[in-house]
Parts: structure tokens; sequence; C-alpha cells
């Protein structure tokens, strides 16, 4: 089993061009002596949309790690796949985003079910976790209807982790469960159960990726209960280190947080749970680099803010259509966004404003920045000259790609300041 590091940051790039300026924050952040592990993302529904291949991304943080002499671990994540689609990312990822969550609610057999509570009556009752304020207190029908919900997704976890075993070696890669793409939370006894369910199927998980509570909007703050939160994220954190102790899971395990960019309110309390249980997390941040790079090309004025406008245009066009496959994970105020006859108007600075993910900013407009995070594919359809752009304003794009993950994200999380 290949392990994942107590720090990681998954550092996704759309069009495979920032990795050195995300790999230079790193660096930053292990001068500062918090060793931060790398992992760059890309899901089967980016590369498909942008008609990228997984081999670009892994050519993109290879060459990265050469140039700036990165001599640490890293790691190329095949985010989000499942049986379909893990067979493209088996000669290049070391590091598979098992996506179960279209499972979740489906029933695995009745002798699947009566198997899996036979073999843990440690579940039923009341159960002692050691750093939980009370215990949890379970019946058999209130298990039995958590392991009907989540059973039969972790035993196709297995199936996918089993097919990747056998075809690349168990030693050469990295196992996340996620099942954050689904409607309900889960609290932290479905965590639990889900949890014993991996240790059953023999999966040497790395990280867990489960749907929190409240909203991880993509690329900006967290929309919920803070407080509730950090409650939750703490007790998830008591749950693995038990799991890890009486089912023998990898000890390295730790919580994976997906559109983990941007959530600057929960960055605190998430580094206080970690101190104070001395956990690590791994972090996914992939949308707020494309991000930056519209920042980059609006700074670099001249071709590069009429290539970012544009994009505005077209996405505005398009709205509909770029946001319905993200509904669950965006609140866009139709009438925030700026008419783009009226946005040709502005300047850069007016541009950079508005997208810039400044809270404090009275010009920051969330609903430009969540509509622009959705319109990567204008971009994609722009083909070279897109990618003109990004050379030819390479240099404002890395500074505000190295900027935004270093102080607004690495800062807050791993250094504390
Ligand atoms: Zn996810």
């Amino acid at each position: 089993m290949l392990t994942l590091g107590k720090y990681s940051l998954g550092v996704g790039d759309r069009f495979a061009h920032q990795a050195e300026a995300q790999l230079a924050a790193l660096m930053q952040a292990a001068q500062q002596g918090v060793d931060i592990v790398p992992v760059w993302n890309k899901s089967h529904r980016e590369h498909t949309t942008i008609g990228s291949q997984p081999a670009d991304t892994r050519r993109a943080a290879d060459a990265a790690v050469q140039t700036l002499a990165w001599d640490k671990p890293y790691h190329v994540d095949a985010d989000h796949i499942n049986l379909d689609t893990v067979d493209h990312y088996l000669a290049t990822s070391d590091f598979y985003t098992i996506d179960v969550a279209d499972s979740i609610g489906k029933s695995a057999s009745d002798d699947a079910v009566s198997a899996f509570i036979d073999r843990h009556p440690e579940l039923i009752g009341t159960i002692e976790i050691p750093g939980l304020e009370e215990p949890f207190v379970t019946t058999k029908d209130s298990i039995e209807k958590i392991v009907r919900g989540y059973l039969q997704a972790v035993q196709e976890a297995g199936v996918i982790y089993r097919h990747i075993e056998t075809k690349k070696g168990s030693n050469e890669f990295i196992t996340e469960v996620s099942m954050d793409e689904t409607d309900c939370p889960q609290k932290p006894p479905e965590m639990l159960v889900i949890l014993v369910a991996i240790a059953d199927e023999g999966i040497p998980i790395q990280t867990i990726a489960p749907k929190f509570t409240g909203r991880f909007n993509k690329g900006v703050d967290y929309v919920g209960d803070v407080p509730q939160f950090a409650k939750e994220f703490e007790q998830d954190l008591a749950v693995l280190a038990h799991a890890i102790k009486r089912y023998g899971l990898p000890s390295s395990l730790k919580l994976s947080v997906h559109s983990g960019s941007d959530k600057f309110s929960l960055y605190q309390p998430i580094r206080d749970c970690l101190q104070k249980c001395d956990a690590g997390v791994h972090v996914k941040t992939a949308g707020t680099t494309w991000l930056e790079e519209l920042i980059g090309l609006a700074e670099a004025d001249g071709e590069g803010l009429v290539i970012a406008k544009e994009i505005y245009a077209q996405a505005y066009a398009a709205a509909d259509q770029l946001c319905a496959p993200y509904a669950s994970v965006i609140d866009i105020d139709a009438s925030k966004l700026p008419n783009p006859d009226q946005l040709q108007a502005w300047t850069s600075e007016q541009f950079i404003l508005a997208l810039r993910h400044d809270p404090t900013c009275t010009q920051f407009n969330p609903s430009l920045r969540q509509l622009l995070h959705v319109g990567y594919k204008v971009a994609a359809s722009m083909d070279q000259r897109y990618l003109e752009g990004l050379e030819a304003c390479k240099e404002s794009i890395a500074k505000n790609v190295t900027e935004n993950l270093y102080q607004r994200h690495i800062v807050p999380l791993f250094l504390g300041k």
C-alpha cells in the first residue's frame, strides 16, 4: 500500500498549465517548515469537458516537479472514477478517488445486510469512542438502516479497488473513497459503519471524502452552520481514530474535503480540530486555480483582459446549460450578474475586484465568480486562443495562482496565521 503524508492538497488544474505555480506555493510552505504533499487531481468529468487526457495531468505534474527540483512525494489523482472510467487512468495515476455516491441508498441483499450485522454486534448498543463527549447509542434497527444505505456502495468500492490492485499491484497507489456527491450528509455514526464496511472489504483506504453538513459551493465560502460543521468534523476525526485502532485500517487514514477551496470560514475550525486530535487532512482545491488564471489574464490587460471578458460574455449567454450539472454546488443570484455589455467597459481592476475572492471587498461579486467557475467549458472551446493567452500572460497568472494557494489556503489551514 502506498501511503499519503499527513497534510496534502489537491491542486487540480483544468488546463494543465499551472502545476509549477501551484508547486511553488507548497515550496513556500516547506520553507516555513510544513510539508504538504501535492496531489494533482482531475475528474473524468473535467477531462471530458475539456477534451484533455489523463497523461496530460501526469506530464504537467512531472514537469513541474522536475523544474522546481521537488524531492518530496507527489501524486496524480484519478478523481471521481468508477468501474466504467478507471481504466483510462491506470497508466498515469497513483491515486484513485473511487466514487460510489451513486450507489448510496441501493440496498445490498438481505443476506449481506444480516451477515454484516451478525459480524458486528459491537455496533449495536452503547458505543464508546475516545474523544467523543457522548457515546453513540444505536439499536439494531438504526444500524440496519445505515447498513442498507451504505453497504452496497462500499462493496462496490471494494470491487473497484481490487480491479485497480490487479492491474497495478497493491503497493503502487493510494486509495480514496468518496461519497460527497450526494444529497444527504453522512454524520459520524454513518461514518463509523462505512469505515467498518471498508475494513471488511480489505480496502487500504488513505482518505475518505464524506458529504459534510452545509453547502460547499464552488469557488466561494462555506454556507452553513460553522460550529455544527466543526463539531461533526471533530467527531469524524474521533471515529476515524477509533476505526484505525479497532478495525485495523491504515494509521495514515484521514478525511478528504472536496470542493475545499475558498472555504475560508472553515479553515480555522479545521485547523483547530486537526491540532487538537493530531490528525492530518487532504483538501481538494482544484477549482480555485482556474479562477486565478482568469484573474491573471485580466491583470495582464490587453488581449488577456479581452479573453477574460469574452469568457464571461459566453458563460453569461450559456449560463443555464453551464450551471445545470453543478446545480447542487452553486448558488447564483442572476440579478447580480452584470450584463456583458456593461462588463465590456470594465477596467482590468474592476474585473479583478469583482472576481477575486476577497469577502471584505465591496466590489467582490460571488455570483459572477460562481458563473465563471462553471464556465471553464467556454475557455476549452476557445482552444488554442485560450492556451496562447495563458502563455502570453504566464507571469501575472503564476503570481496569482501561487499567492492564492499560499496566502488564502495554505497559511490559514496549515500554518495558522
Ligand atoms: Zn468530490
